[in-house]
């Protein structure tokens, strides 16, 4: 069982092909997270409002531009030295690449559980390796885990699936779901939750809706039946200014509350 969970807010959509926005999302998690609207057991039956660090304001000091992300990295370190378990709050997707560098050379994951509606896994995309929707390339490429699992996926082009096929990816394109994760004790679990996952009508609040996704519940449940501890987590690409009376930050923030209820119980 962790000491502490840092939850840690990356304020960065220099990387987003579409729509900016992301980069308000840790400050709209948190107002939800500590406004009183729920209080903070999450279902597992942990309080959070009891565990070390969980109710700090940690944000990374880089700027929201090209020359920042390559602060992300380091920045990130520095945030993980007193032994915490992170939860990032994002921030578009491609702030999981230097998060994961940045936990693996503390704990290299040896699972990533990514819930997303895309795989993420382009060689390249409009001219940028470093694109969101790029980060999964560039985490196979560096081999910073063992396997990744990719959940509720419902784009993926040729090229894409290629990726997948190259790096051995787990990838389970809608309709199929894993049942079964078959994790194990020694596994160390990293999870990267991008909100597109869900269905738009539980999350209005996203720069890409992909219509035909994943319920609330299904990745619930999920995300409970992971029987490894769990390294660190992202929740990224909540876009507050799409977002309709702040719907899509209560499933973001409820998604934090599992996630780290879980990181105390797994
Ligand atoms: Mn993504
Ligand atoms: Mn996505």
């Amino acid at each position: 069982m962790p000491d502490r969970i840092n939850m840690i807010g990356v304020s960065f959509d220099a990387k987003s092909s579409f729509l900016n926005g992301p980069a308000k999302g840790p400050s709209a998690i948190r107002e939800v997270l500590f406004s009183g609207a729920s209080n903070l057991f999450s279902e597992t039956g942990v309080d959070l409002d009891s565990v070390n660090g969980f109710k700090k304001v940690i944000d990374l000091k880089i700027e929201n531009s090209d020359a920042g992300y390559l602060q992300i990295e380091g920045e990130a370190e520095k945030q993980l030295s007193d032994g915490a378990i992170p939860i990032f709050l994002g921030g578009d997707h491609s702030i999981t690449y230097p998060l994961v560098k940045a936990v693996a050379k503390s704990m290299k994951p040896t699972t990533i559980v990514h819930f997303d509606a895309h795989p993420d896994l382009y060689y390249e995309f409009e001219d940028d390796r470093f694109s969101h929707a790029c980060p999964f390339a560039r985490i196979m490429e560096d081999s910073l885990t063992d396997r990744l699992i990719q959940i509720g996926i419902r784009t993926t082009n040729d090229h894409q699936r290629q990726q997948a096929k190259k790096f051995g990816i787990e990838l389970y394109e809608l309709p199929e779901m894993p049942t079964d994760l078959d994790l194990g004790n020694n596994d160390k679990v990293y999870i990267s939750l991008d909100l597109d996952v869900f269905d738009p009508a539980f999350v209005p609040g996203i720069s890409h809706h992909e219509p035909g996704g994943l319920s609330v519940r299904d990745v619930i449940g999920i995300i409970h039946s992971i029987n490894a501890p769990i390294v660190g987590a992202d929740v990224v690409e909540l876009n507050p200014q799409r977002d309709l009376n702040g719907m899509t930050a209560a499933v973001a923030a409820k998604m934090v509350k599992e996630i780290a209820g879980k990181m105390m119980i797994a």
